[in-house]
C-alpha cells in the first residue's frame, strides 16, 4: 500500500524542536527576530508572508514585515539590506519573491550578512552546501526539509537512483547536492532532457521541481518509487502538485501530498534557520 508521507507532521516536529531553541534562547534575554522584505503587490505573495507570520508568532519568534513601493531601485533597496544587516535585533531576513523584473533577485540576496540569510540563498551558503552534509546549516530552505523529511520516514539514500526533475537554484540543483552528499546516485532532469521517462522509470525516488500541474503520470514510474512532490499550483479551484497524484498514489510505495506535503515544512525550516541565527550571534 501506498504510504502518504505527511509534512504536517514533520512541520510540528521542527516547529517544536525550534520552540524549544526559542525558550533557551529568551532564558539568556534573546528574543529571534525574522524580517521579511516584501517589494509591491503579489497576491500569492501576501498568502505566504501571511504564513510565516503566523509561524513566527506560534512559536514566539519577533516577526516584521517591510513593505517597499514597487519602483524602489536596486540602490535604494541595497541600502534597505544594509541596514537590517546592521541591525542587531535582526537574526535573520529575507527577500519575498517574485520580486519587479527591473531588481536582480541574486544580487539582492547577495547583499544579505550570509549569516542573517534565512533562506539560504546566499552564494556563500549555497557554496558550503558543496562541501558535506555538516556544513548546510543556512541551505535553502526547501531542500533542507525534503532531506529533513525524508530522514523522518527513514528513507536510506545510500545508493538510490534518485532522479530530480528541475534545475532552479532554490530547489533541483540544491537538492541534487545534498543527495549526493548523502550518497545517493543523483540524475538531474530539466526542459532540455531527452526521454525523461527513460530516467523516471529507473527512478527509486523521484524530486518534482518542474512549476508544471499534474506533470508526472503513472506511466512514468515504476511501482515501488517515492515521489517528492515540490510543486503547488492551482488548477480548476484545487491545489495541485507537479505529480498526477490521483493515478500515482494508487502505484507507488510513497509520495507526498499537495497540499500538506512539502509546502507546510518549508516555512518551518525558515524559522528554524533565523533561531539558529540568533543562536549563534548570541553565541550561546
Ligand atoms: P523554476 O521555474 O525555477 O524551475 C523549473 C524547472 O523545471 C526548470 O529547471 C526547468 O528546466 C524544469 N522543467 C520545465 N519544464 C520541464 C520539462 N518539460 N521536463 C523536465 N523539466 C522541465 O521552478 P522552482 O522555483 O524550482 O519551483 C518549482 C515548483 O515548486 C513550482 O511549482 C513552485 O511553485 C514550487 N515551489 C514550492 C515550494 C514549497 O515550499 N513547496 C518552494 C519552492 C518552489
Amino acid at each position: 500500500m501506498t504510504e502518504i508521507l505527511d509534512g504536517k507532521i514533520v512541520a510540528e516536529k521542527i516547529l517544536e524542536h525550534t520552540k524549544n531553541t526559542v525558550l533557551f534562547l529568551k532564558k539568556h534575554s534573546v528574543t529571534p527576530k525574522l524580517v521579511v522584505i516584501v517589494v509591491g503587490e503579489v497576491e500569492a505573495s501576501a498568502v505566504y508572508v501571511g504564513h510565516k507570520i503566523k509561524a513566527c508568532k506560534k512559536i514566539g519568534v519577533h516577526s516584521e514585515v517591510l513593505y517597499f513601493d514597487e519602483n524602489i531601485s536596486q540602490k535604494q533597496l541595497v541600502g534597505e539590506i544594509h541596514k537590517l544587516n546592521n541591525d542587531e535585533s535582526v537574526h535573520g531576513f529575507i527577500i519575498q519573491l517574485p520580486l519587479p523584473k527591473h531588481l536582480h533577485v541574486q544580487d539582492l540576496i547577495n547583499e544579505i550578512n550570509p549569516k542573517k540569510d534565512a533562506d539560504g540563498f546566499h552564494y556563500e551558503n549555497l557554496g558550503k552546501m558543496f562541501l558535506s552534509k555538516h556544513s548546510e546549516d543556512l541551505a535553502p530552505c526547501t531542500p533542507k526539509v525534503i532531506i529533513q523529511m525524508l530522514e523522518h520516514y527513514k528513507i536510506d539514500l545510500a545508493g538510490l537512483n534518485v532522479v530530480v526533475i528541475g534545475r532552479s537554484n532554490i530547489v533541483g540543483k540544491p537538492i541534487a547536492t545534498m543527495l549526493t552528499n548523502r550518497d545517493a546516485t543523483v540524475t538531474i532532469c530539466h526542459s532540455q532532457t531527452k526521454n525523461l521517462s527513460k530516467h523516471t522509470l529507473d527512478a527509486d525516488l523521484i524530486i518534482l521541481a518542474v512549476g508544471k500541474p499534474l506533470f508526472l503520470k503513472a506511466d512514468m514510474v515504476k511501482s515501488n518509487c517515492i515521489i517528492i512532490d515540490v510543486g503547488i499550483h492551482r488548477l480548476d479551484g484545487k491545489i495541485v502538485g507537479d505529480a498526477d497524484f490521483e493515478a500515482l498514489a494508487s502505484k507507488v510505495k510513497a509520495i507526498t501530498p499537495v497540499p500538506g506535503g512539502v509546502g507546510p515544512l518549508t516555512v518551518a525550516c525558515l524559522l528554524q534557520n533565523a533561531v539558529n541565527s540568533a543562536k549563534h550571534f548570541s553565541n550561546l
